[in-house]
């Protein structure tokens, strides 16, 4: 290992592709089909240590270590399980830097994804483990968005995850729950900490993992923006074998209101960003999920659901609205929602015919609901 390199750490086989693989083992003097061999090892069988890879030679393992390489999958540090069966991670990555960042796992879901499309979503999972298990994953450490409401904007952003690092988190929760990928269901949320999509090449270098290597399938997977319009362009661009799904977070029922809560609608509009979302072609029965936190007395009357009904026809687009009550945090000055407000919104956007579904807290009790994400070790 050079001194630079000694000085960075190993480097990490997990992030790369199968074709990086290969060039990994080309380097080494080995066939390429080897790089099947690893890529087999750290994305099937979840291997986190070169040493434990058995398919390949004791010589092979050591040649690869003596390289400079690790599989440098980020690590579950601390577990936090909530009364109600989630658990909240600190995940460290491996980073020099050791920065760490929260991954949730809640077992029955937080019915996030009911109503958009999913396939199968009526088919519950009988007398197994779970029905609709559901890991939230992170993006960026912190936050650049600076939403008011919002835990992780004041982090500030720390920096961006590469692509393993996000596609990490995911196989270190399907490792620690033993899930058997293409037995049991998963979904997968991108609605951790940060913007995916001002991260957008490492975000959909790690879905591209997920499907192509781990198995998992891009139709039970959401990605949640706040609104980046470039962003929302380029994914309209994207494969629809290789998109997950799109969510918004509207969280308002007008500009003037969502500029308050959302400074980035001073820069990208409503109307600005559901223009890029129609670029987005949807899969049949697919539909555009808008977020809605309510924050009591600011975002939850029902005259403000009768605006995002209106806003909601107005855009012309298959849409349905999850429901957020407002999570509370400490040093943010908003208060929940009234007992009744929420179910009393969704009765209005149903009643003038936008569906509507409430999004279940999951670990209140540990902080790993919605925008309650943070690091719990502050460093
Ligand atoms: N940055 C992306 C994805 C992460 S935030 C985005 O904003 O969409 C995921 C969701 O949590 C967003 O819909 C956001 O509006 C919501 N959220 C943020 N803070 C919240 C809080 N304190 N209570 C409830 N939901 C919150
Ligand atoms: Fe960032 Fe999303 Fe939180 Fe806004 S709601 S600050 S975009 S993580």
């Amino acid at each position: 290992m050079s001194a630079r390199a000694a000085e960075l750490g190993p480097q990490a086989l997990f992030g790369l592709d199968g074709e990086e693989l290969a060039e990994v083992m080309v380097a080494a003097g080995e066939p390429r089909w080897r790089g099947r061999q690893l890529a087999e090892a750290i994305y099937g069988q979840r291997v986190a240590e070169i040493s434990s890879i058995s398919t390949l030679s004791k010589d092979l393992r050591e040649k690869l270590v003596k390289a400079g390489w690790a599989v440098g999958r980020p690590r579950i540090a601390q577990v936090f399980t909530s009364v109600d069966g989630t658990e909240r991670y600190l995940v460290e990555c491996a980073g020099a830097d050791r920065q760490t960042v929260e991954t949730v796992w809640m077992p029955e879901g937080d019915d996030g994804e009911t109503g958009d499309g999913s396939e199968g979503e009526k088919e519950d999972k009988d007398g197994g483990r779970w029905r609709r298990a559901t890991i939230c994953v992170s993006s960026q450490v912190g936050c650049a968005v600076n939403c008011q409401f919002c835990l992780t904007a004041k982090l500030g952003l720390q920096r961006n995850l590469s692509a393993g690092e996000i596609a990490g988190q995911v196989v270190s929760v399907l490792e620690r729950q033993g899930v058997e990928v293409g037995k049991e269901r998963v979904n997968l949320a991108f609605m951790g900490m940060g913007e995916p999509f001002l991260n957008y090449d490492n975000f959909m270098g790690a879905v591209r993992l997920l499907v192509k290597e781990v198995g998992l399938s891009p139709q039970r997977m959401t990605v949640s923006t706040s609104g980046i319009v470039p962003g929302i362009e380029r994914f309209a661009g994207e494969a629809t074998e290789m998109r997950p799904k799109l969510a918004i977070s509207l969280n308002a029922p007008n500009d003037e209101v969502r500029s308050e809560l959302m400074p980035i609608n001073r820069k990208w509009p409503i109307e600005a960003v559901m223009a890029a979302v129609r670029g987005v072609k949807l899969r049949a029965r697919e539909r555009v999920t808008f977020e809605y936190v309510l924050l009591g007395g600011v975002t939850d009357q029902p005259s403000h659901a009768r605006e995002v009904a209106r806003l909601a026809r107005r855009t012309g687009l298959p849409v349905k609205v999850n429901l957020i009550a407002w999570n509370p945090g400490p040093g943010i000055a908003y208060t929940m929602p009234e007992e009744g407000a929420v179910e009393a919104f969704k009765r209005v956007l149903m009643g003038e015919g936008i569906p509507a579904y409430l999004r279940r807290p999951r670990g209140r009790d540990i902080f790993a609901a919605c925008g309650q994400l943070k690091r719990t070790v502050e460093g």
